[in-house]
């Protein structure tokens, strides 16, 4: 194996550290500790576990983290009164609504109705807008992640030609602008993209987050690149695995993140990071 190792799990670990420090600095001078509203609507096992390490985390670095566990029936118009409560509720800097959402429920009328300066996921329309507009606001947890372990790596971006692999609105799209912003070349393909295979192998940099296990070989690699897998999908065997081949693209690759311990971790740490930034802001820095 030729690549160095994006450590999303360490680096997470780094940025909980430094939170932690600016929580107690709160602490210290006394202000409020920030707080974070965890909606979970329904018992989906996978949102239940992402939910558990979000809390998790706020336990560890000093955010206070509300839990509203609502049953899978509840309705629209009482989870959106129950979100008009928490935008109004100064002890909450951020509330985060877990996704996917109960069929019955419209994900972007939710979405909508957080507060922008609360929408610590970054989803909500305004705050879209300001980075597609380079202005200040919560950014999506898993694209920022992964560029505070670029950044970590101190890898230049500027002048990369980046590949990403799906254009969903909370990974591929925001991670294009996030690359944009960082003066790359991006390039997102999707289902309907023709010659995927010619694209990835121009690439300098190539972010997969498809959902589909091993989906880019390791041969597609151009030698030399940065491999940054989004993906994670569990086999039959309860194992989790990346969108890319690890094995045969860490042989050709410069920097890899790892399936489990790479941006899974970072998009948690930076869910925290927002939380923060939402309760310094509110409080005037
Ligand atoms: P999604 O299903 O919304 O999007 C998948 C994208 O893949 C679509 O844009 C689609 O056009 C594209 N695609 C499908 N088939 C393709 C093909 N043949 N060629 C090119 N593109 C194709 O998924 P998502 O929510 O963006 O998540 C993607 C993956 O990332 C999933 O495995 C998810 O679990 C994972 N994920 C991980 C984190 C994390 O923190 N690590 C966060 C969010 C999502």
């Amino acid at each position: 194996m030729t690549a160095h190792i994006l450590d999303g799990k360490a680096i997470a670990a780094d940025l909980r550290i430094r939170l932690k420090a600016r929580c107690d600095e709160r602490a210290a001078r006394g202000l409020r500790q920030p707080g974070l509203a965890v909606v979970l609507v329904g018992d989906d096992p996978a949102s239940k576990v992402y939910v558990g390490s979000k809390r998790r985390g706020c336990a560890e670095v000093g955010i206070a983290s509300y839990e509203h566990d609502l049953p899978a029936e509840t309705s629209m118009s009482d989870l959106l009164a129950l979100i008009d409560r928490l935008n109004a509720d100064p002890a909450v800097d951020g509330i985060l609504v877990q996704l996917p959402l109960p069929a019955h429920l419209d994900e972007n009328t939710v979405i909508q109705h957080i507060h922008p300066d609360k929408d610590v996921d970054g989803f909500h329309p305004i705050n879209m807008g300001r980075l597609v507009q380079r202005l200040p606001g919560p950014r999506p947890c898993t694209p920022r992640g992964v560029m505070i372990m670029l950044e970590h790596a101190g890898v230049e971006l500027a002048g990369l030609d980046a590949v990403i692999i799906g254009q969903s609105n909370i990974v591929g799209r925001p991670m294009a602008l996030e690359l944009l912003n960082a003066r790359c070349t991006p390039t997102v393909c999707h289902s309907r993209s023709r010659d995927l295979q010619a694209k990835v192998a121009r690439a300098d940099l190539v972010v997969a987050a498809v959902g589909r296990t091993h989906f880019v070989p390791g041969e597609w690699i151009k030698p030399g690149a940065i491999v940054i897998d989004v993906g994670i999908n569990r086999g039959e065997d309860g194992k989790l695995r990346g969108d890319v081949e690890f094995d045969s693209a860490a042989e050709r690759a410069s920097w890899i993140t790892p399936v489990p311990g790479g941006v899974g971790p970072m998009t948690v740490a930076t869910l925290l990071s927002n939380t923060v930034d939402a309760a310094e802001a509110r409080d005037g820095g």
